[in-house]
This record gives C-alpha cells, structure tokens and sequence, in this order.
C-alpha cells in the first residue's frame, strides 16, 4: 500500500515498507507480550506486529513467524540450536569484556541469561555503530548455527553468536539469548501465534499508519461479523496447520491465496507428519455405555509403547511421534520389514500404530519401561537390543487419498485389505466389537493380563471420523486402574522444588506441580507430590533441576504463598502423576474459575509415575481437562457420597 512508508508499533521501532524487518521490531513485541497477560491483549500486539510485517515487508513474515515460536523449521525436521549455557555465556564475556565469573554470578541472581546478556550490553560502549540486525538476517544466521556439525563447531557457533551480538541493541540481545538456549520465556503458545496470524489475516490491509496503532482488538470482536469472518479464518488455519504441521509450506501460500485457500493446498501428505486424534478419559465401563448408548462401537487393546505414525511413499518410509518428531532413523528394524506387512498395492499411506517393546522368546509386550531404554536417533540395526511389535490400528491415508472423513470401520476394514500380520513384527490391535456389559469387563482384564494399560473404546460408523488433533469423545480410554485411581493419569509441569529432611536431606523432597491453562497460558499449581520416588529417582530429579533455577516464580506461575518452594524451577520437565482423587482446594489453583470462581482443583495422593519426554510442558494436562475429569469424578462418586452422608 503506497500510503505506509513506516510504522511505529512500539517506541523506537520503526521501519520503511520494502526493507527488512529489523530485528528490534521483533523484541520489542516479545517484550510487550512479556509485560502483558491478558491474553487477547497478546493476540492483538502481536497480530499488530504480523499485519505490519504482511503490509510492509511480507517476505519476512516466515522468519518472523519462526522467531516468534523459536523454531527453526518444521519438528520433523529436527532442527534444533542446542547451544550449551557456558558457551553462551562465553560468547557474552568476551564480547562486553566481562568475566565468566560475573556473567555466572549474575546469572544465578536474575536467574536468566537473557536478561544478564542485556545488561551487559547496557553498560558496554561502542566505537562503531554495527550494522542493524533483521529479522531474515538472524533467522538465516540460528539456522547456519544449528546446522554447524563435527569437529569444532562449538567454535565456530560461538563465532557466529558473537558477531550478532555484538550487533544487539537493548533488548534485542535478551531475545537472541533465550533464542538460542532454547526458551523465549514469554509464555506464547503455538495456539496464540495462529490466532494472532488469523486475526491479521482477518483485518483489512492498514491504509496508514495510526490505523494500525489503533486497531484494539476486543472492540472489533464486538462486531458480529468480524467476528464470525475470524473465526472461520482461525479454525482453518489451526486445521491446516494440524494436517500439515509446516509453515514453509503454509506461508506462502497463506499471502499468495489466503486463508480460505489453504485446504486446497496443505492437505494430509505422505512423509509430512500430522496431529493425531487422542482419546478421552472414563470412569468405568458404565460410562462408556452411556456415551455410545445405541452406537456400534469396538474395543481394542490399548497398549503401552510409543506412537508410531508409519508414512509411506513410493519407497520412502517415515516413521513420525506422537508430536511430530522424525523417529525414523530410531526404528530402522521396522523400516527393513515394511514389506513384510503391505500388499504390492499399496503405493502410499499413513498408518497409526504403537510400537512395542516384545520378548521374542516368550512371545510377549514388555513395559513401556523396556521400550525407553532404545536409542533415540541413528540406531545402528545390528546393535538393536530390544524388539518391537507394531501394532496397527488405523489407516488414514491410502494411495493418494485421505481417509480421515470416512468411519472408523470403512478404514479398518482397508487396514486388514491392503496389511497383513507378521507374527511378532506386524500385529493388528487385539479387539471385539460388543456391547454388552461383561464381555467388555472380561475383555479389559484380558488386556492387563497381556500387559496392556487397559482398553481404547471406539465408535465404528456414527461419528467415527478421524478426528486430526482432537482429544475426542469418539475415542474413550479406559484404563486398568481406573477403579482405584480418578479415572486417569495427570501430566503435569514440574515448577519448583522443596529440600528434603532427614533421608533426603541434601535433594529435594517433594515438588510442586502444574498443569496448564491454554486460555491464560499459565501454569496453575495442582499438588505437592513427594511419593513415588526411588532415592536414585530423587538424586536425579534433582540434579536435573539444578541446571533449571530461577530466582523468582514466572509472571505465569499462579499458586499461593502458602505453598512457595524453597526453589523454582523453569517449566522444562513433564510427569506423569497417578492419584487417589481430585478435590476442591482453596489453596491451589488448578482449574480455577472453571469448576468454582474462587477455588481450584488439587489432587489427593499424588503418586510420581515416569517423566513424559515426548510432551512439551504446553501439552501438559490441561485445566480444561482438569475441570472436567473433577466434574467426572464427582459425578460418579456422587451417589456414594450420598448414600454416605445419609447414613
Ligand atoms: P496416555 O498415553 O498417558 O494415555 P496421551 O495423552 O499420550 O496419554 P491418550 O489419548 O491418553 O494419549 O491415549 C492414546 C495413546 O494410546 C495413543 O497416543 C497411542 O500411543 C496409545 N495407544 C495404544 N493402543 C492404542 C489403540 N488401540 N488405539 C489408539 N491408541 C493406542
């Protein structure tokens, strides 16, 4: 548009339509969104930011969109920085000419490298004026250091960090930093960054600029109109991006089409890995019933390994993780037997599967436990200690063709035309299709006797969709101990750390954790857990968070003083917690607001389970899912209750 020649979103950050978007632009929003919690107040600065960057420089809207989320590319890609904090701080003494001892000791009272590296800035006088940082020029530059392999590397990273900062101004040295160690430390989730893209999308080309400074947001939202325009936008961009998790492909296409345009083009794609549908937690068998009260349904096995989503192309094999991550070069075992399994008619598929850990001898699952002890990446096919099984439950995709729209029991039936089984190496799922009561009951105790964790109920013709990122209703999951426990397992954040008396003086005794709000974005305490934990487990748990301190809680954090750890840690680690029940608890704030206005959710007998590598802390469990499995719980404790409290 001819009328902008600049624009001012914030202070000093300014810059002409056709240049590239200077980096300070970028840290300047960050530290907006840092001092900011509402989050539609978020959504708008940065949706400011994103229609500036579409309206003046549209090219940089890639590299700015990756900032942004601090990633590089695409998770399967696996691109990751993975610079060491010491290197860092090296990078920073030696250029501000300050020691490593004041660099650390800084570093353990603001308890953020980011900031230490600002502040060393800002004490630091310049002879020449370095040339401006932009946002390509620093994306492009992350990339070149994350790709730096072999021998000195580390050398040659910490050559490239220096020469950018060196150029840093004000807080732009903060971000580059958190960039490069891995956390912005900001709070934005993925889910707001799209919202805030849809929302620029949304809002028509700026025709200057104090148009631009002065769109607020919660007063468009009030039009009807623009609202409904929104939200459609938004809901077809977060299904894009769940079908088509990669912005490289998305971006483009998203400034030369628009929004509406995207399914036509970022659709379920062989050897692009999607989101996969989750399953809901139950109570018992009854409310399984309930829920598929005059429905087909099936039971399977649910079993106890790793999701293995296996893409097919031609004669490229993918094998993806529940989050997208590539593990194809974990399992070259069953990359070598993708033949044994697939008929010659089979040109390309998606397949949802588990792989297990499996005994040959005996022809048995092992534990998850098993399983875990692999090699994550590059494994050498002759050193494979531990076997696998892979159990195959569903087929979304079939030579050129999504099958995600059609049910349930049309995609299995393809599964078992174009697959076969391999005994030991290629497994369908063990299930029946009943629906009465005792036979599912029988079923689930079959299921914990060949080591599974219980049952996955599934609808088979109504509302039988493959439902691409959801934790849906169709899906129900019914674990083995789910009569001694609340109906599930928790994942929760680890947040701080109290020390431990008498035995484990000298780590830590118990933890406080969190589960998280997708609405604010905040981590909401849930319980203090000190069972559960070998003295081993303690000794490492903490030493692991020992690298992870901070000298005050986040602006995210929300807990009561009551239960202040004596330390806090980043939210880096996830737990998989079992426990006895949930309660209304007035000191923690777990859920808050969505079961009562004042109280919040805790748990009773917390019991630690196994730490949860393959979520991130923002798939941790939610407060939603909280609230609901509170609400679940009462309800089906609910007549017990009664009947005791009329005795
Ligand atoms: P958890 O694994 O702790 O139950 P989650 O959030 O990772 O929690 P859920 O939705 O609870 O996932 O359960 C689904 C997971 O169970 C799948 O991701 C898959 O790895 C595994 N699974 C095992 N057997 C089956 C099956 N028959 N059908 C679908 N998923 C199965």
């Amino acid at each position: 548009n001819p009328n902008i020649v600049k624009y001012h979103p914030i202070n000093d950050a300014t810059w002409e339509a056709n240049q590239k978007v200077p980096y300070i632009v970028l840290t300047r929003t960050l530290e907006e969104i840092e001092n900011t919690s509402g989050r539609l107040k978020i959504i708008e600065i940065l949706s400011n930011f994103f229609r500036s960057v579409i309206a003046l420089s549209r090219n940089d809207l890639l590299p700015s969109l990756y900032l942004c989320l601090n990633k590089l590319g695409p998770a399967y890609e696996g691109l990751e920085l993975g610079v060491a904090e010491t290197s860092l701080m090296k990078a920073i003494a030696s250029s501000t000419g300050r020691s490593m001892d004041q660099i650390k000791s800084d570093c353990q009272s603001l308890g953020d490298l980011g900031l230490v590296a600002e502040q060393s800035k800002t004490n630091q006088r310049m002879i020449f004026q370095p040339t401006r940082l932009t946002v390509p020029g620093v994306f492009e530059k992350l990339k070149e250091i994350a790709n730096l392999t072999g021998h000195a590397s580390q050398t040659k990273k910490i050559e490239k960090i220096q020469t950018m900062f060196v150029a840093c101004k004000k807080s732009e040295a903060r971000f580059l930093i958190r960039s490069l160690t891995g956390k912005l430390r900001i709070g934005l989730a993925e889910q707001s960054v799209l919202q805030a893209l849809a929302l620029a999308c949304t809002l028509n080309p700026p025709t200057s600029k104090d148009e631009i400074i002065s769109v607020d947001v919660s007063k468009k939202l009030n039009s009807e109109q623009f609202k409904t325009e929104y939200d459609e936008l938004a809901l077809i961009l977060k299904t894009t991006y769940c079908e088509c998790p990669n912005y490289d492909l998305i971006i483009p296409k998203l400034l030369s089409d628009g929004i509406e345009k995207l399914p036509d083009y970022c659709k379920l794609t062989p050897g692009i890995p999607l989101k996969p549908m989750l399953a809901h937690p139950t109570k018992g068998i009854q409310e399984v019933l309930q829920r598929f009260d005059g429905m087909k349904f099936t039971c399977e096995w649910k079993y106890d390994g790793e999701r293995a989503q296996i893409h097919i192309n031609g004669s490229e094999v993918f094998i993806f993780s529940r989050n997208q991550e590539n593990n194809t070069s974990k399992y070259p075992d069953i990359i070598s037997r993708i033949d044994k399994c697939k008929s010659e008619d089979v040109k390309s598929c998606v397949l949802d599967c588990e792989a297990v850990a499996w005994d040959r001898e005996n022809k048995v699952i092992q534990p998850f436990q098993v399983l875990s002890t692999r090699k994550r990446k590059d494994a050498d096919q002759s050193q494979i200690k531990v076997q696998v099984c892979v159990f195959m439950f569903d087929l979304l995709y079939l030579n050129g063709e999504s099958l995600v729209k059609r049910p349930f029991i049309e995609r299995r039936n393809l599964l078992k035309q174009y697959f076969k089984e391999v005994e030991g190496e290629w497994c369908f799922v063990t299930a029946i299709d009943t629906t009465v009561m005792e036979e599912v009951q029988e079923f689930l105790d079959e299921s914990v006797k060949g080591n599974c964790e219980g049952l996955m109920v599934k609808t088979l013709e109504q509302e039988a969709t493959y439902e691409i990122a959801k934790r849906s209703r169709n899906w129900l999951k019914l674990k083995k101990d789910y009569l001694d426990s609340c109906g599930d397992t928790l994942d929760l954040v680890v947040i701080g750390g109290y020390l431990g008396k008498g035995k484990r003086t000298g780590t830590y005794g118990g933890f406080l954790l969190a589960c998280y709000d997708q609405e604010s974005e905040e981590f909401q305490s849930i319980c203090k857990i000190g069972t559960g934990f070998s003295d081993d487990a303690l000794q490492q748990h903490s030493e692991f968070f020992k690298s992870h301190l901070l000298s005050e809680p986040k602006s995210y954090y929300r807990y009561d003083t009551s239960h202040e750890p004596d330390h806090w840690f980043d939210s880096v680690q996830v737990w998989e917690v079992k426990c006895a029940d949930l309660s209304l608890s007035p000191v923690h704030r777990a859920a808050i607001g969505i079961v009562d206005s004042e109280k919040g959710i805790s748990l009773r007998f917390p019991r630690f389970i196994r730490i949860r590598d393959d979520k991130t802390v923002e798939q941790a469990t939610s407060s939603q899912q909280v609230g609901s499995l509170y609400s679940s719980w009462f309800l089906f404790k609910l007549p017990y209750v009664i009947l005791k409290g009329s005795r």
